[in-house]
């Protein structure tokens, strides 16, 4: 299960931590309320929907919720 580390944190099932600005969360937060959307972070993803993180996508792992 990946995990929210704060508000632009999260971290994977593989341990690999996403790093970003609050400003880019909020921004996709923002734009998720309307439709699927994800960010990219080397090679995992993050896919927001909802207003919120949903999950992330693994390169090793797959697709993980996000807790
Ligand atoms: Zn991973």
């Amino acid at each position: 299960m990946a995990s929210e580390i704060d508000i632009s944190s999260y971290r994977c099932d593989c341990g690999y931590e996403a790093h970003f600005f609050p400003k880019t969360i909020r921004q996709m937060e923002r734009m998720s309320l309307k439709k699927r959307v994800s960010l990219g972070e080397g090679r995992h993803g993050i896919v927001f929907h909802r207003g919120k993180a949903i999950e992330m996508i693994c390169p090793q792992k797959g697709t993980c919720p996000i807790e």
